[in-house]
This record gives C-alpha cells, structure tokens and sequence, in this order.
C-alpha cells in the first residue's frame, strides 16, 4: 500500500507551491488569490527516497458559508479521512491565525495523524511564527520554505518517521 499524505490548511499558506514541489509538475494551480484551489489535486510524491501520494486541498474559509465554501469544506474532509498523514500548514510570517486555530480544531475530529507544518520560514522572518506554532498543540512544527526548498530534509524526517 502506498502512503496517502494530504496537505491542508488555510488559503495562501503556500499548499499548492509544497505540492508542485514534491510531484515536480505543475499540477496544481498556484495563485495569489486565497483558496484558488478548487480542486482536490493529487499527484505522486518523491522525497529523498520516499515515494507516497499527495493530496493538495483547497482550505476552509470560516467566514462565507455559500454553496462552494461548502464544497471545500467536504473536500478537505474528504482528503483528511482518506489520508495516512495530514500535513497542517500554517504561514510562519503570519503566526497562528484564528482560522489556523478553526483548522487545528477541525482536525482533532479525525483520527488522522497530524504534522504541524510552518511554511514561508526562509531567513528570520518566520522565528515568532515557529514558536507561536507550538501553542496549537500537534507537536513541533517543521519549518519549511517551499518556495526556497528550504526544510525539506526535516520534512523527510518527519515523514520518513510516521510512515
Ligand atoms: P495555497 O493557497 O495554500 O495553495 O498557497 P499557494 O501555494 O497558492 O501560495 C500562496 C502564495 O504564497 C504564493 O504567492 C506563493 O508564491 C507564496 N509562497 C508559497 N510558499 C512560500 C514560501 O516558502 N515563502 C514565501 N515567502 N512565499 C511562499
Ligand atoms: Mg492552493
């Protein structure tokens, strides 16, 4: 069986630039407007010599609920039961967002295993971030650059860990 590992988190974490990285194809869209994944994308991942699926989702918005809100919402739901590992990104510069904390609620409803991931970490900017991250109680988070393919190997580690 191979591993099924699903990215979730709030829109414009940088989930959809993570996933581009691993699968190594442009295969989802990535944009600066919020939550412009619609889709569930997956693809299959490489990582040092880890290779597993990896679902891309689109992230929840608290505030609106119209009908496609509701589509994301069942998506991500969707992605995080059918998934091994949850990767939850939050944006390190951004520090713990309230709808960081709606999500951090939202997955203690699965019995999915959670790694806290604190993407946008590059240079210093994301230090208060990190040590805000712990506060969400899943543990250390991995610091992480997707844009810069910073933190990959300790993305590996703790990948490479839970498998
Ligand atoms: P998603 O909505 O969570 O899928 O986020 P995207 O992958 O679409 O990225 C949202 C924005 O964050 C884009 O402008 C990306 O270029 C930017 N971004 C993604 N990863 C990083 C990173 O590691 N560092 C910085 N500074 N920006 C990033
Ligand atoms: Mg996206």
């Amino acid at each position: 069986m191979v591993a099924t590992v699903a990215i979730v988190g709030r829109p414009n974490v940088g989930k959809s630039t993570l996933f581009n990285r691993l699968v190594g194809k442009r295969l989802a869209l990535v944009d600066d407007r919020p939550g412009v994944t619609r889709d569930r994308r997956e693809g299959r991942a490489k990582l040092g010599d880890l290779t597993f699926t990896v679902v891309d989702t689109a992230g929840l918005e608290e505030s609106d609920a119209d009908s496609l809100t509701g589509r994301m919402r069942a998506q991500t739901e969707e992605a995080v039961k059918a998934a091994d590992l949850v990767l939850f990104m939050i944006d390190a510069r951004a520090g713990v967002t309230p709808l960081d904390q709606h999500f951090s609620q939202f997955l203690r409803g699965f019995s999915t295993p959670v790694t806290l991931v604190a993407n946008k970490a590059e240079g210093r900017a994301g230090d208060a971030g990190l040590y805000d991250a712990f506060s969400l109680g899943h543990g250390e988070p991995v610091a992480l650059s997707a844009e810069h393919g910073e933190g990959l190997a300790d993305l590996f580690d703790a990948l490479d860990e839970a498998f």
